[in-house]
């Protein structure tokens, strides 16, 4: 599954675990969890009530036996935020290997309308920018990655090494990466980057996360979202 998230970013699901020797997505958490009786697992109208018990009781240890690795495309200031996960095995792209792609991440005129600095909170935005001063801001920014790119691109047709080049690029420039880690730190990620409180960019991609979890871990995930609206 490969989903779309800003306007050339996405997130791939890669390979998920946790299948267990019965060889069912999720079972594996079951079977981690009856280790503690020898026993197996039993079929999900039996071990429903289980797993939703060990989520209720954050008796999490047996959600770290199923996981996902996906493929993230996105903004260096996103990275920036999502490598403080520091429960989660990345890597990544390096510009000191390959020259950058030519893609930066513009706003669209929405979200440049709703980006006025918030009053009330020092990290958000605020609607307040009009559809025409959100177009010249667009266009302005627009300009400026165009200016760092040339920049770029010159240096390195100069023969300056790709690690020095690199030193004007903007942090809306797109870098890719591989990130793994167990479901239980999947979800605390989703926990922490769904919220409102997260910036809106990092939140899209949480959300694209969220539906390849669904997807993956559909009981376990209904599990966190019943969580999060009991919140
Ligand atoms: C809305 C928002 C605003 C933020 N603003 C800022 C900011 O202004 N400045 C800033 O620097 N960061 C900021 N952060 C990042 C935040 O402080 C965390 O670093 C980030 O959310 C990762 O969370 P985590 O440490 O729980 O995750 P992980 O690193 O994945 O850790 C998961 C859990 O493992 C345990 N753990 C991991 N490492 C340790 C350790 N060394 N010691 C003890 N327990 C550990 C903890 O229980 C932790 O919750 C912000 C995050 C959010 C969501």
């Amino acid at each position: 599954m490969e989903l779309k998230v800003l306007d050339h970013g996405y997130v791939r699901a890669i390979e998920d675990w946790g299948y267990g020797d019965a060889k069912i997505a999720e079972a594996g958490i079951i079977e981690a969890a009856r280790q503690s009786t020898q026993g197996a697992f039993r079929g999900w109208d039996k071990d429903m009530k289980l797993l939703a018990f060990m989520y209720e009781h954050r008796h999490e240890s047996p959600f770290e036996f199923a996981g996902l690795i996906i493929e993230v495309q996105a903004p260096i200031f996103i990275f920036r935020e999502w490598h403080r996960h520091r429960t989660q095995s990345y890597n990544e792209m390096s510009a000191r290997y390959t020259e950058l792609p030519d893609l930066f991440y513009i706003p669209s005129i929405e979200r440049l309308m709703a980006g006025k600095q918030s009053s009330k909170n020092k990290q958000g935005s605020e609607e307040g920018f009009t559809e025409a001063q959100a177009a010249k801001l667009q266009e302005d920014m627009t300009a400026a990655c165009g200016y760092a790119r040339l920049a770029y691109e010159w240096y390195l047709k100069e023969g300056m090494s790709r690690e020095l080049a690199r030193l004007v690029i903007p942090v809306n420039q797109y870098s890719r990466m591989r990130a793994s880690a167990n479901l239980r730190n999947w979800l605390a990620f989703l926990s922490l980057r769904l919220d409102p409180s997260a910036q809106y960019e990092i939140r899209q991609y949480a959300e694209a996360v969220s539906t390849i979890v669904e997807s993956l871990f559909p009981r376990t995930h209904s599990l966190f979202t019943g969580d999060k609206k009991n919140d």
